[in-house]
Order: C-alpha cells, then sequence, then structure tokens
C-alpha cells in the first residue's frame, strides 16, 4: 500500500507529529465488503492522550487559535477545507474499504467535511456577542469565549464527516480540540489530520487518536483536563460518558441513536415516499442515527406502500462498495449478528416479513434489504435501534393514532410526514416529538440546518449557525462609567 496507508498502517496525529501509538500496539481493521483484514491502525494508548491533553491545554493557553484575529482563523478554516478535498480521492477508497460505504458515499464525506469547514470558518468572524442597556452609569457587554479544550467522540458509521461537524464549529471559536476515532474505521479520520498539517493548523490544537473507546476514550472524557465533551454514539456509550462528566462537571453535547418513524398520509405522493424509503434507510446499509426505521401508513395506502417498498428492497444491486451498489454490507461481523438477531425478534412477536429477513450469503457482512410490515408499535423491532437495512410498517387510520406511535419510543432524532395538505404538515410537525422534521423528502435539509435529539436521542445541537453555540460559553462584562 502506498500514500497515507504506506506500510499498511495508519498512525495518530498528536500535538502535531504522526505517532505509532503506545508500544507499538495496532488495531486491525476489515474490509467488510469482504470479511477480510484490510490494514492496521497505531493503537493509541496513555502516553499518547497525555501527550494529546498537554499539547491542547498548551496551545489553547498560548491562544493559538483563540487569539487569532478571528477572520485569519476563518481563512485558516478555508485552507483546511481545501486539503480536505485535495485528499478525497485517496481518503475515499480508504473509508469505503474500511467502512463497506459505497465509493461515492464516501466521497461525499470527505465533501461534507469539506463544506463543514468553509460554513464555519465564513462564522469565525461572526461570533458577536451583545450590549445590554443598564442606564448611563454603566458599559455592558457580553463576549463568547471557547471552552478551552474540546473532547470530540467520534462513531463509525460517518466517521470523517461527524469528526468534522464537530472540529469544524469547535475550531471556528477557537477551541483546542481532541478527537478520538472510532476503532472499527478509523483510518479515512486519520487523514484530517494531514488536511490541518498541511492547512498550517498550529501544532497541538487539533490531536486525532486511535485507541479502544473503552480505554483511552473513556479515559479522556474521565481526565478532568477537558472543558467540553462531545460524544456521538450509542445512548449506552452516552450514558456512560454523562457520569464520567458528571464527576468532573464537564459541559457535554450528546448525539445520540434513534428510532425514527416517517408518517405516510393517504394523500402522500407515494412515488416520493418510495424515494425516500430507499435512501432513507438504505443508504449506508441502514447505519443512520437519522434513518427512516419506521414507517406509518395510513390504512387506505398500506398494502400498496408495503409491496411497492418490499418490491425496491428486492431489487436493490448488492456488492463491494467500490463497484457503488446500491446496498452495501454493514460494518463488522459483530453488527450483522445483532441486525440478524433483532430482526428475527420481529416473526415471533407478530409482523409479516415482506423482504428480506436475514443475513445474505455471500462473503462479507451483508445483511439483505429488510422490509417488516404489520409490526406491532411496542415490540421490540419497532421500540429498539436496529442500526441496519431494516424498517418497520404499521398501519394507522387516524392522525392522532399516527402521532402517538410516532412519538412512542424513547427516542426523538427525526420524524417525517408525507402528505400533500399543507396545515396538515405545519400541524403535525408541531406534535412530533424530534429535533428535526422532514416533510416530503426524508433528510431535507444540510449542513446549514440544526440538527439534534429530543429524550433519549440526546441533547445540544448539530449543524447550523446554532451549533456554534455549542462551542462557546457567555461573558456578561459589566463597567461602571462613573467615579
Ligand atoms: P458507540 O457508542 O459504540 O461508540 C461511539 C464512540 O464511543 C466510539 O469512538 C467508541 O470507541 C467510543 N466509546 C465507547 N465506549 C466509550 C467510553 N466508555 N468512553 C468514551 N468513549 C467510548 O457507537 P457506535 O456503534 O460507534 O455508533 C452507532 C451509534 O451512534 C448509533 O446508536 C447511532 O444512532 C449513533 N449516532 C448518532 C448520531 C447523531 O448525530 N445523533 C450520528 C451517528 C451515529
Amino acid at each position: 500500500m502506498s500514500g497515507f496507508l504506506a506500510g499498511g498502517l495508519a498512525r495518530n496525529y498528536v500535538a502535531g507529529s504522526w505517532s505509532e501509538g503506545d508500544g507499538g500496539g495496532t488495531i486491525a481493521i476489515e474490509d467488510p465488503g469482504k470479511g477480510e483484514h484490510f490494514a492496521d491502525a497505531a493503537q493509541a494508548g496513555e502516553t499518547s492522550l497525555a501527550q494529546a491533553l498537554q499539547a491542547a491545554r498548551a496551545s489553547f493557553e498560548r491562544g493559538d487559535l483563540a487569539d487569532m484575529k478571528p477572520s485569519d482563523r476563518g481563512r485558516l478554516m478555508l485552507r483546511v477545507a481545501q486539503e480536505i478535498r485535495g485528499l478525497a480521492t485517496e481518503g475515499a477508497d480508504i473509508l469505503c474499504r474500511e467502512s463497506g460505504k459505497t465509493l461515492s458515499a464516501a466521497h461525499e464525506e470527505f465533501e461534507e467535511a469539506a463544506q463543514y469547514f468553509e460554513y464555519y470558518g465564513g462564522v469565525a468572524d461572526k461570533i458577536e456577542g451583545k450590549s445590554i442597556p443598564l442606564g448611563p452609569d454603566y458599559a455592558d457587554y457580553t463576549v463568547f469565549e471557547p471552552y478551552g479544550v474540546s473532547a470530540q467522540v467520534v462513531p463509525w458509521n460517518f466517521p470523517v464527516s461527524i469528526a468534522a461537524r464537530s472540529l469544524a464549529p469547535s475550531m471556528a471559536a477557537g477551541n483546542s480540540t481532541i478527537i478520538k476515532s472510532p476503532e472499527l474505521d478509523p483510518l479515512a479520520l486519520a487523514m484530517l489530520g494531514m488536511a490541518l498539517e498541511r492547512a498550517d493548523v498550529p501544532a497541538g490544537a487539533v490531536s486525532i487518536l486511535c485507541g479502544l473507546g473503552s480505554d483511552i476514550g473513556a479515559k479522556l472524557v474521565a481526565s478532568g483536563e477537558i472543558d467540553q465533551i462531545v460524544f456521538t454514539g450509542s445512548v449506552p456509550t452516552g450514558q456512560a460518558i454523562l457520569h464520567a462528566a458528571a464527576e468532573t462537571v464537564t459541559p457535554s453535547l450528546m448525539e445520540l441513536g434513534g428510532k425514527s418513524a416517517a408518517v405516510v398520509f393517504e394523500d402522500a405522493d407515494i412515488d416520493g415516499v418510495l424515494n425516500s424509503l430507499k435512501s432513507g434507510i438504505f443508504y449506508n446499509a441502514g447505519q443512520v442515527c437519522s434513518a427512516m426505521a419506521r414507517v406509518l401508513v395510513h390504512r387506505s395506502v398500506y398494502e400498496e406502500v408495503v409491496a411497492r417498498a418490499a418490491e425496491l428492497a428486492n431489487g436493490l444491486s448488492v456488492g463491494h462498495g467500490l463497484d457503488n451498489p446500491d446496498h452495501t454490507p454493514v460494518v463488522s461481523a459483530q453488527q450483522l449478528s445483532r441486525v440478524e438477531a433483532l430482526t428475527s425478534t420481529a416473526r415471533q412477536d407478530g409482523a409479516r416479513v415482506a423482504a428480506g429477513g436475514a443475513r445474505l450469503d455471500r462473503a462479507g457482512y451483508f445483511m439483505a434489504p429488510t422490509i417488516l410490515a404489520d409490526v406491532d408499535p411496542a415490540s421490540r423491532v419497532a421500540q429498539e435501534e436496529i442500526f441496519g437495512p431494516v424498517t418497520c410498517i404499521t398501519p394507522f387510520d387516524t392522525e392522532a393514532e399516527a402521532i402517538a406511535a410516532a412519538n412512542g419510543t424513547e427516542f426523538g432524532l427525526v420524524a417525517g410526514i408525507f402528505t400533500r395538505d399543507l396545515a396538515r404538515s405545519h400541524r403535525v410537525a408541531r406534535k412530533l416529538r424530534a429535533g428535526q422534521v422532514f416533510v416530503n423528502e426524508w433528510f431535507a435539509g444540510g449542513i446549514s440546518t440544526p440538527f439534534g435529539g429530543v429524550g433519549k436521542s440526546g441533547f445540544g445541537r448539530e449543524k447550523g449557525l446554532e451549533a456554534l453555540y455549542n462551542y462557546v460559553r457567555t461573558k456578561n462584562i459589566a463597567i461602571l462609567l462613573k467615579g
């Protein structure tokens, strides 16, 4: 292997240098499209973590980013964006092989990562406070200050774009950042270190560590040497991190799982529903926190939607991500077993398997695109996050019944409405328990639209201008002018 993976090993980017980890340990990375070993990542341990923490603090104390003229910080971020684009071809190839996703989706991740740096680079000099009138004897104003050292723990489903989603606003605000990459697919994310290095981001302002969540992930968040935690991942890990954060009273942003529902009314454009379903549950093999994991369909169009969804699932092309098929593997053997096991509970709970239902008989970790119909909203498969290419369809008769079912899980990440009735779309959108609602197009929105959860889907918002204010705190300065 050549380029970034010369020697088949990705290194850690710590304090502006490339490190082979502590003690020569490595983490083996598989190609889930083949079920074979692909490359290795140098494993960061306590020494690397200590170096990253020390360098992040020193960089922040020096004011490397925080005291940089904000417009210069913005320009630095635009250079990072440019360097990310320059790495996209090589990076997408690596990301495709380590995660199983399609080459085009991997490319989109690098493009999205570049766009995060452009978006937040553009606002680095617009983080404005306000002045508060206290009468003629006082001047009072607020300033937004960076937290200091932001610790960011990233999941494996979109490692590059999710890392950029949090790193870009963190940098724009002037924080130092330590990223803990996901152990299943850390390779392409490590390449962000090259973009930072080539753009001349000050050494230590950002470190990227590949280590085990249970080891340096847990030690990072419990270190007491960070000023903020940004976590994107599963609910149990989020809860463990919140316990650690409570001990040190560290402010935390939690972007957790989902079990999001689309509500399809009788007047919906069914072609549009099917288009949304294709990306909503089969993009990235359904390993998307905001996947269309449930579909609630008005009884008058229910059988039509079930039949067309099954036809869609059965017609998807399947293959290795490098060939850009419709359907790709899940990330690991363990994930495949989890998805299959949870899906198999559906039959016992009375659901009808309209398509798929089990793993595919081929090399790699492929779950069949699966459509479950007649799913009881209270059953396990309708309540727990599957995180695979499996959706649950349930009929409803009234708007109130649909809203109750949509809101009837412990999650609340996104929700969708399919209708031609404008008044109904506004009315139902207000009643859905979710951080964002898509009307007539699943995944409508983008980098500039706020994203985050309700309930066990977490708290705080990423994306958009709103996210910026998760990376700063307000200070009020009141000045007596007399005497
Ligand atoms: P995970 O919770 O298993 O791991 C996420 C990260 O946490 C990894 O980097 C892991 O190494 C680290 N980690 C594990 N234990 C840790 C600990 N004790 N302390 C600190 N770090 C630890 O999640 P995953 O399986 O990688 O990702 C899938 C989950 O992420 C799904 O639930 C999905 O819905 C969620 N997710 C949410 C969003 C969002 O924006 N809301 C986006 C993507 C994924």
